[in-house]
């Protein structure tokens, strides 16, 4: 290590939206980086442009089979996992594995290098909260049997099972609940809400609205979710759990006005069935990240949206009328 800060990392997930956006930052401040990843839930696009970079290796691997990395490892920051709700619902038992026997490999990779581990917690963990906003106090409201569970239970075991970690091998953990994040590398059928309806709009199809659309969500930018993640990567010795995400809390029905506004599109609004167990309402409280990491959102959902849609518009050869 130089200078008190980690200089090689190991990013699991690091192919996907969040996992690539990470590499690259880390890279940016001079870490070396090895990414790993399966490529079940994205297909190596987004860090393909990070091979050339002396810094940056890809390891193709399927981290709940065990992790070995040569040389020396100061952190870990273990983001793999399917994380739409439409990819966990149509990989449960990978779910499950990669927070449970992976997040065990994560950990004992930084358990034999001394190197710090981050786990990429979620807001997932609240369940449907009957607290609002959600303090990292608050213990949740989780259906352990309904679909979502794959996903909620398997990060508050990961949650656990870290602690445990962290009280009886000395671990130096830090949990950060990440709070639903968009931006541009978000799958054009990942299945999230932003990422749907940018798709839709742009190319004029419906925008699908589960349910009645007044539940809400709270969407923070990618670049200001990585700086958190950073941030609580140097942060050694903060265990948290910490919540990341902005506080700027909107229905569906609102996301989905302020995306036709923003593309120009003329697609039409319909309602289809709600999910089950949706969470009806989600606001992140972030005075800890602020007080602990001294970290808060800086990108306003305006400017995030209009480089997210940029972003998509190019992909799909859309033309439009944004700046
Ligand atoms: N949603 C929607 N239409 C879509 C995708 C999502 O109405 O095409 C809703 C979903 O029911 C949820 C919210 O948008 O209430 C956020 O969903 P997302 O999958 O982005 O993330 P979540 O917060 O559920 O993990």
């Amino acid at each position: 290590m130089t200078g008190g800060l980690a200089r090689r990392a190991v990013v699991t997930g690091g192919a996907g939206f969040l996992g690539s956006h990470l590499c690259e930052a880390l890279l940016a401040r001079g870490y070396e980086v090895v990414c790993v990843d399966n490529l079940s839930t994205s297909d190596g696009t987004n860090v393909s442009h990070l091979l050339g970079d002396v810094g940056f290796s890809f390891v193709r691997a399927d981290i709940t089979e065990g992790l070995m990395i040569d040389g020396p490892v100061d952190a870990v920051a273990h983001l793999a996992s399917p994380a739409s709700p439409a990819d966990y619902l149509r990989l449960p038992l990978q779910t499950l594995d990669v927070a449970s026997r992976g997040s065990e490999a994560c950990l004992r990779l930084a358990a034999e290098h001394g190197a710090r581990y981050l786990l990429a917690s979620t807001s997932e963990v609240y369940g449907d909260p009957l607290v609002h906003p959600q303090p990292e106090t608050y213990w949740g409201n989780v259906n352990s049997i309904g679909p979502r569970s794959v996903y909620d239970e398997s990060k508050r075991f990961a949650e656990t099972l870290s602690m445990a970690w962290a009280r009886e091998r000395g671990i130096d953990v830090g949990i950060v609940r990440i709070f639903n994040t968009y931006g541009p590398r978000l799958r054009e059928g990942d299945g999230r809400v932003v990422s749907n309806f940018i798709v839709q709009a742009l190319t004029g199809r419906p925008l699908t609205v589960y349910g009645d659309g007044r539940q809400t969500r709270s969407l923070c930018y990618q670049s200001d979710l990585i700086t958190g993640l950073v941030a609580m990567l140097d942060a050694r010795g903060v265990t948290g759990p910490v919540n990341l995400g902005n506080t700027s809390e909107l229905t569906v029905l609102e996301l989905a006005s302020l995306v036709l506004d923003a593309t120009g599109s003329s697609s039409e609004v319909v309602h289809l069935e709600a999910l089950k167990d949706d969470p009806t309402r989600r606001k992140p409280d972030i005075t800890r990240a602020g007080e602990l990491l001294g970290w808060a959102p800086a990108v306003s959902l305006a400017d995030g949206l209009l480089s997210t849609i940029s972003w998509f518009a190019e992909r799909l050869g859309v033309r439009t009328l944004l700046k």
